[in-house]
């Protein structure tokens, strides 16, 4: 299977018809039907490894401030409890523990909605460990590569240039210091550099404000992780909206 990582940006790319959306509904139709979906989300973090392990995980409505139609939606998703144990045996030697009781978070479902509309397909997310180094995440992503060869999509969702303390909602006019280091990361990306992308903070100047926080940042890193040597990153909704950056990757799965 493909790995992606997806620059989720405002939940409401959920339900409005925009160019974000449509591309992730041509990606639902253009990959190969997975049998389940792994998520590593920006919304989700914790000290310690932990998966989500309902049957039936509930659509948690993390933000704050949006119109009352995103608060409707549901994402009715089945969990996969038997992923959710398969991956945990794979980061055992890192602690990982099932959540029987986590929902999926807007960064997974927004994005799975319009992929998958039906929810036909199976959600797990895994936490993200936000104390640890960037080396410690991509570590983590390797021992998940198994599951390419199960049916398993691994889904990075974040953005790869994240600071809401600096966007304007009503003019997100991009910002010269975050369509450089949007530049950078993509240089880098393609470049297959990952020891820079792993120690972001070195990227330059624009690192503190790109990633003022590394929860966005990281997702990147296990998409990336999972890149075997043959395979070249392609990019899609690559552009900065304001001080955010949509740019997304998608690794394996064939022809653009
Ligand atoms: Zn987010």
């Amino acid at each position: 299977m493909p790995v992606l990582f997806v620059g989720h940006g405002n939940p409401m790319n959920a339900i409005e018809p925009n160019r974000f959306h449509r591309r992730w509904e041509a990606l639902g139709r253009e990959l190969p039907l997975p049998r389940a979906v792994l998520c590593i989300s920006a919304h989700w973090e914790t000290r310690g490894l932990y998966l989500t392990a309902a049957e039936h995980p509930d659509t948690l409505h993390d933000f704050h401030g949006f119109p009352g139609a995103l608060f409707d939606v549901r994402y009715p998703a089945p969990g996969d409890p038997c992923l959710a144990h398969r991956c945990a045996e794979l980061l055992a030697g890192d602690g990982a523990r099932l959540d029987p009781r986590r929902g999926l978070d807007h960064g997974a479902w927004s994005v799975l909605i319009a992929m998958y509309p039906d929810a036909n397909v199976p959600v797990v997310q895994l936490s993200l460990d936000t104390g640890r180094a960037g080396a410690f995440h991509y570590r983590i992503a390797r021992a998940l590569a198994p599951l390419r060869d199960e049916g398993v999509l691994i889904l990075g969702s974040g953005n790869l240039v994240h600071n809401l303390r600096l966007f304007e909602y009503h003019d997100p006019e991009p910002l010269d210091w975050a369509i450089d280091f949007d530049a950078t990361v993509r240089e880098r990306i393609a470049a297959g550099e990952h020891e820079g992308l792993i120690d972001y903070a070195g990227l330059g100047p624009g690192a503190a404000l790109a990633i003022p926080t590394p929860e966005h940042y990281l997702p990147l890193l296990y998409a990336l992780a999972l890149q075997k040597e043959d395979e070249h990153p392609v990019f899609f909704n690559d552009e900065v909206t304001g001080s955010i950056s949509m740019t997304s990757i998608r690794i394996g799965g064939g022809s653009p």
